[in-house]
This record gives C-alpha cells, sequence and structure tokens, in this order.
C-alpha cells in the first residue's frame, strides 16, 4: 500500500459532528472516535439550568476541547425554547417521557448543524451515562437520521468500561462534576 501522510490521512476520515452533553461524558468517547474520524465537537444543550450551570459546563468542554486540540462549535442556549417544549412533561421521572424528548431536541438540532456544515456523520456522546438508556437514544437518532438524511453512528459509550474509563480521565484533568443531570427538574434528583 502506498504510504500517505498525516494531513492526507486526516483528509480521508469521515467528518463526524459529536453532540456533547458535558465534559466528564465527552472525554472516552471523543479518544475513542478520533481513531477513526475527524471528530467535532458541538455543544448544544437547551436543557441546562440555571444559566451559570450551563456557562461552567460549557468551560469544561472548551478544556477538553483544547487538550485534545479538537474544534468546538457552540450551538445557541434556547432554553426558552427547552422549557417550553418540555413543560407538560415536567413530572415525568428521570429516565421518561421528558428525557426522551430532551434527547430528540439534542439530536434532531445536532443532525441540521452536521447536514448544514457538510459533515460526513453525526453522533452523541449522551449513551456513556449509566443513567441514560441507548437503546431510546439510538432509536431516536436513527429516525432523525432519517429524517434529516444524515447518516448516525449507532453506539453504546458505556460498553467495555466506558464509564469507567470517562471517569478516570476526568479525575486525570480534573473536571468538574456536576451532581445533577441538566435540567431544573433534575435538580431535585441531586445524585451526591
Ligand atoms: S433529566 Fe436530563 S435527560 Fe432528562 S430532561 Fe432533564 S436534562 Fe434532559
Amino acid at each position: 500500500m502506498d504510504k500517505i501522510n498525516k494531513n492526507e490521512y486526516l483528509q480521508a476520515k469521515p467528518k463526524f459532528l459529536l453532540h456533547v452533553c458535558c465534559a466528564n461524558c465527552l472525554l472516552y468517547p471523543a479518544a475513542a472516535l478520533s481513531k477513526d474520524f475527524q471528530v467535532y465537537f458541538y455543544f448544544y444543550n437547551p436543557n441546562i439550568y440555571p444559566a451559570s450551570e450551563y456557562i461552567k459546563r460549557l468551560k469544561y468542554v472548551k478544556i477538553v476541547s483544547e487538550i485534545y486540540g479538537v474544534p468546538l462549535i457552540v450551538g445557541r442556549y434556547e432554553k426558552k425554547m427547552w422549557l417550553d417544549r418540555t413543560g407538560t412533561l415536567k413530572s415525568e421521572p428521570e429516565g421518561g417521557l421528558r428525557c426522551e424528548l430532551c434527547f430528540k431536541i439534542r439530536l434532531k438540532k445536532t443532525a441540521k448543524a452536521a447536514k448544514k456544515l457538510g459533515f460526513d456523520l453525526f453522533g452523541t456522546t449522551l449513551t456513556v451515562s449509566p443513567h441514560k438508556n441507548q437503546a431510546v437514544i439510538n432509536n431516536l437518532g436513527m429516525a432523525i437520521s432519517k429524517e434529516e438524511n444524515q447518516e448516525f453512528l449507532v453506539a453504546d459509550f458505556k460498553k467495555k468500561d466506558g464509564f469507567k474509563k470517562t471517569m478516570q480521565l476526568s479525575t486525570e484533568h480534573k473536571i468538574y462534576r456536576q451532581s445533577y443531570c441538566g435540567c431544573v427538574y433534575s435538580m431535585a434528583n441531586s445524585r451526591d
């Protein structure tokens, strides 16, 4: 096989827009995906409440972006839209219908951004968390992939000790760890 230089190799890798829920969940998936893809981070999380928490989580994603040398694209913080859309589901338990809609809002926006910006495929870090149902997330991703005609990477990053690995990396890099999932409704279920 002919030798190719690093730049040619990078250009040959598919361009992947990776939705990032937080810096902790990002560390392992980003390292794993970078072997096969030209990864860009996409921070779009209108669910996060309050704004000070949003700013803090984004700050740590920027730190990971710098550590890995991976570009970061930041979506709009559409918090009112998110509250309006999920308001009727505010009494749902974590893992219920509100979360499904929350995943859908974020994945849909990521797919649209991937399409607009000329990415080959999109995916999300959400499945690394043991609190998140990978089947629900992957089914939504596949449905949105069809709607938007944009390839989606089916993945379950919690497999092969993915969660443990991402938390080890989080400790190593001194990343801030939140105690609740993100929205105002989940604050009452703080995991600490
Ligand atoms: S608990 Fe987490 S996934 Fe569920 S709606 Fe709130 S922020 Fe979204």
